[in-house]
């Protein structure tokens, strides 16, 4: 399943995709250690698989969150950490 985490405003639309299929195969969750920002949280979906979520209390403000991380020019560390490319921006 992808699953779609953000919100948008008037400057742009900002969500954070994650495609949950992979998440259920992935066992060392690498993208919940690299986070700086600690927006990876690890929930039991509804086939009982482990996958993550975005932090509900972090869901509108991704832009504020992700803006160091997306400064530097390289991938971001969370795609950088996760071997199955299931993390995806919409800006
Ligand atoms: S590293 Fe990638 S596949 Fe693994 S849990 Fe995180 S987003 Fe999902
Ligand atoms: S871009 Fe950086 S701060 Fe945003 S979710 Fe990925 S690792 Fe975390």
């Amino acid at each position: 399943m992808i699953a779609n985490y953000g919100y948008e405003d008037g400057s742009g639309h900002y969500y954070i995709k994650i495609d949950t299929s992979k998440c259920a195969e992935c066992k060392d969750k690498g993208c919940v250690e690299k986070c700086p920002e600690k927006l990876f949280v690890v929930e039991l979906d509804d086939f009982d698989d482990e996958v993550v979520v975005i932090r509900e209390d972090c869901r509108n403000t991704l832009r504020t969150n992700c803006a160091l991380c997306k400064a530097n020019g390289e991938k971001e560390l969370c795609r950088q950490a996760c071997k199955f490319d299931a993390v995806g921006f919409s800006w």
